[in-house]
This record gives C-alpha cells, structure tokens and sequence, in this order.
C-alpha cells in the first residue's frame, strides 16, 4: 500500500535533545506519526505519515470502555557507521498479531508492519541518539474506535506507530534494584491476556506496582494467580535466576508474556556456555536459595532495561538480599553480549539485526 505523506517545513520540526543522556523514557516524541484505518468494508486503508497530532475520538469509542487495544513496545538503534538498526522485529510484529488475535481484532501483515516502521523511521532519522544505551522507542498500538456501549467487537480500528527518543536505563550505572512481592494482587490468570500485550494487563496490575514504591521497592514480582506461589515475571520484564551456575527462567505456560529479550537470553547464554532451563520455581525455593547462596543472581529481561539486575526482594516483610546487592557477573555479560548486537557494535551470528534500507 502506498503511504500518504505529509512533511513538514524544516523550521516547523520540533527542537531536537541536546542531551540524549538526560532522556527520561515516553516524555518526549517525535514530529510524526503513522497511522492505518480500518473497517469491516474496507479491511485495513489508507496509511499515512503526518505530523505528531493528537486523536479525535467519539467518548463511546470501545477502547475507552472495554480496553480492547494491544501495543508492541521496540527499539531503533544508530550503529557505530549511521545505519538504523531494529532488533528482530519481525518477532514483535508476529507478536502484536497474536495479541490481536486475542483481543478480536484483525491482524496486519507482518511485511507491511516492517514497512510502515520503516518509513517512519527512515523520515525520523534525525531522532536516533547515538550514544550507547540511548535509542528510539517506538510504540505501535491498535485501538477500537467505534462508537458502541455493547460488550463486543469494534468494527473499527486505528493503527498508529508513535516514537520516543530514549536515554539510558540505568543513567547511573548498571545497579541491582529492589523486588517487592504480592501475594494479593495478581497479573495474568489461566486462560487470561497475560500473554500477550493488552492495555488492560497493565492498569490491572498499577495497584501492586504503588503498593511495592510505597514500601521503596522498584519493581513488583508477580506469582502465579491460583496458588500465590510460582515465580512468573518481574514488573513488565521477564525474570532469569543463576542458580547451582545454571541460568534458569520459568516456561511460558501462558500466563507469562512470552519476550523477545527472554528468547535471544536463552540462545545467547548457551552459546557463551552457562547451562539454561526452563523451569517452574516456588517463592520458598528463591528464599531458601539466597539464604543459601546456590542463588546467586536474579535479573529482569525486557527491551526497556535489556537487563535488569535484582539486589533486594521482600516476600511477606521478609528482605532477602542477593549478592550483596551487587551486579553479578553473567547479568553484566548477558547485558554486555546482546547491546553490542543491538548497537551494531559486533558481528552479529544469530541474523537478529534488521537494517533499515
Ligand atoms: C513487554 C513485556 C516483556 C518483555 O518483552 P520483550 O519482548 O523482551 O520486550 C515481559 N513481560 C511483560 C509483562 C511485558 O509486557
């Protein structure tokens, strides 16, 4: 399909950062966005690129009543020679169909998913910092936009694709942050959307994540929504424990947001020799093995962070400390490894870097 474009006079295009460093993450966006229509007559028309607007939407729009909506959430990285890297995005457009699929919504051919981002990043160059840790954000998103009270399917979609220059993660360092348990509240259920990447999982789950600041804990670790017991993801990052020297992670068994950062992990932690297993573990085994040391590191995965190292976790007002709330050293190598294929920086085996032609 061909993309409408409406460019902007340079002197109407937004101040750029001066200081990508000091970036704080989805603060700031970009000139343009992209956007795709779709009807039950038409199927999914008229893409186009315009400049960063805000949405006029009926008050009845579904989205606002039932959340149907799914997001995908991805990088763009500048490479050492100035190319636009994105990092196996074909998997995050294969993912945002099988979202739509759970939210009865019509899917988007993956070849026009990585054309549309491709034109907009192609226009948007100038956004992409440079420095290491630093990259582009890009979040497509689909909403319901029909104006309906019934509890049922839209007929009507938008598509649009908004970017986010980002600074690092971690702007002071690689630190271990503190996990704070629920027992009360949970995130994804048997049988839920917990796999996949719907509005709705997240404002669910907000009441857990201010319980866990309040007590000057960072992120929340979700258990299991039947027995409170069995350890699933970390805040909206999916969660990796070095136990006995091998690298452990739970299996997707549906309530655990299956992550690209997860995937690439396990293939890279093997190839640089640390055993991997995909493994169900109980809040009482994670306990018992900190105390006794065969835990020796615990670190969240996701595209924000890439790699987030734990150094605290308080399971029912019980603090447990891990490593002496330093970074260990295959949460630093994992790290180490998957940045420089992302940035470019290094060969990369596995054909995970998309270039942007
Ligand atoms: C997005 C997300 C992840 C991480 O997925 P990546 O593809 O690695 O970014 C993990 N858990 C949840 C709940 C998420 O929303």
């Amino acid at each position: 399909m061909e993309i409408k474009k409406t460019v902007l006079p340079s002197e109407k295009l937004k101040p750029l950062f001066t200081d990508a460093t000091a970036l704080l993450f989805g603060k700031q966006f970009t000139d343009y966005m992209f956007t795709l229509d779709y009807t039950k007559e038409k199927g999914w028309h008229n893409p186009e690129i315009k400049p960063y607007s805000m949405l006029t939407l009926d008050p009845a729009a579904l989205v606002f009543h039932y959340s149907q909506e799914v997001f995908e959430g991805q990088k763009a990285y500048k490479s050492p020679s100035g190319d636009i890297l994105l990092f196996r995005p074909r998997e995050n457009a294969r993912r945002l169909n099988k979202s739509l699929e759970r939210m009865c919504m019509p899917t988007i051919p993956e070849d026009d998913i990585l054309a549309y981002e491709s034109e907009l990043l192609k226009l948007e160059k100038r956004w992409i910092p440079d420095q290491k840790g630093t990259a582009l954000y890009m979040r497509p998103t689909v909403i319901a936009t029909e104006a309906v009270l019934g509890v049922r399917p839209s007929s009507r979609f938008l598509f649009y694709i908004i970017l986010s220059p980002s600074g690092p993660y971690f702007p002071e360092g690689f630190n271990p942050v503190g996990l704070w348990s629920s027992r009360e509240i949970s995130r994804a259920a048997e049988g839920g959307t917990g796999a996949v990447k719907a509005g709705g999982n997240y404002g669910g789950s907000l009441l857990a994540i201010q319980t866990a600041v309040d007590k000057g804990y960072s992120q929340v670790l979700w258990l299991d929504a039947k027995e409170h017991r069995y350890i699933e993801e970390a805040g909206a990052m999916n969660l990796f424990f070095v136990i006995n020297d091998k690298l452990i992670t739970p299996p997707l068994t549906g309530t655990i947001l299956p992550g690209i950062t997860r995937k690439s992990i396990l293939e890279i932690a093997s190839d640089l020799g640390i055993q991997t297993e995909e493994k169900m573990i109980t809040i009482e085994e994670l306990c018992e093995g900190i105390q006794e040391e065969t835990v020796t590191e615990v670190f969240g995965a996701g595209t924000a962070a890439v790699v987030s190292p734990f150094g605290k976790l308080n399971v029912d007002g019980e603090e447990y400390i891990i490593n002496n709330n330093q970074t260990g050293p295959w949460s630093k190598k994992i790290y180490d490894e998957l940045t420089a294929i992302q940035y470019g920086e290094k060969p990369d085996p596995y054909g995970w870097v998309y270039t942007i032609t």
